[in-house]
């Protein structure tokens, strides 16, 4: 792993294309192993650790859904990305191709507090883990006039993690949920902890999947229940095996152009 400061454009696009082609072969055999179509796997590319330089060379490249897992910085890159493109747009004139704006991803733990600043560029926000979170979201959404897009984070390793639901409380959730108008549960999310071994990895995945086909086949969810987010760069190929429709990457594509160390990130602290 090198971090890479100032590294120039050409390299980091050069270094980017490859690594995307990588991941994309990556999930094609898995795909191909589990009998799925690989357009039913989205890559967030999550850009918590490199720079705008390449945030932006990521956008070029094609990659369109941007995860951040920290609510400032999110807010702040998502500003200036969209300021960039409306301006080029408006300088493309009606003639022009107009480029389209990236989806935003929250994958981090949210402070209730910061609900405000993430709303207005956040697509969907993968990391809701308690009963208030999703009651102010709803709240927040209904006075801005918008349904929120969330899914709930499943802790699916017991102990071993600190963030997520109960694999238990999740029906139970969901069905306070679909009381509020203000937010709309798309699917579930879960992260596997770093120490996993490859066989509970799968474990922990199918989990997941499990109670995520439950809620289906109960109908305790609507049509609008079908992503199930997980896989990170460690175990992104277990987790398409086990019907990831999202997977959050990004050291499998930033690598040799992270500024931040992955150590640097930890997550945000609880209120
Ligand atoms: C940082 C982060 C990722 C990406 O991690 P990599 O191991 O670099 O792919 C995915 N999900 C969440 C919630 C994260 O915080």
């Amino acid at each position: 792993m090198t971090p890479a400061v100032n590294t120039p454009v050409a390299t980091v696009k050069r270094r980017l294309t490859e690594n995307l082609k990588r991941v994309r072969g990556t999930i094609e055999a898995a795909c191909s192993r589990a009998r799925r179509d690989p357009e039913s796997v989205r890559i967030v590319a999550v850009t918590k650790y490199v720079d705008m330089d390449v945030l932006r060379q990521a956008l070029d490249l094609g990659l369109q859904d941007l995860g951040e897992s920290r609510a400032q910085q999110l807010s702040q890159r998502a500003g200036m990305i969209h300021e960039h493109i409306d301006r080029k747009n408006t300088l493309a004139g009606v003639k022009g191709k107009l480029a389209p704006r990236p989806r935003w991803h929250m994958v981090g733990h949210v402070q209730r507090n910061k609900i405000k600043l993430i709303l207005p560029w956040t697509e969907l926000v993968h990391s809701v883990d308690s009963l208030r979170l999703a009651e102010d979201l709803h709240q927040h959404g209904e006075k801005v006039g918008r349904v929120v897009d969330i899914l709930l984070q499943v802790n699916t390793s017991g102990e071993r993690s600190k963030f997520g639901v109960a694999v238990g409380a999740v029906p139970h959730l969901a069905e306070q949920f679909a009381q509020w108008p203000g937010i709309r549960l798309r699917g579930l999310m879960t992260m596997a902890p770093a120490d996993a071994q490859p066989g509970e990895l799968r474990l922990f995945f199918e989990r997941l999947h499990d109670v995520f086909t439950d809620m289906r086949d109960e109908g305790l969810v609507g049509q609008q229940f079908t992503e199930l987010s997980m896989g990170m760069s460690g175990d992104y190929e277990t987790a398409i095996e086990c019907g990831a429709t999202m997977v959050r990457l990004g050291q499998a594509l930033f690598d040799g152009m992270m500024t931040t160390p992955p150590e640097d990130d930890p997550p945000e602290a609880p209120e």
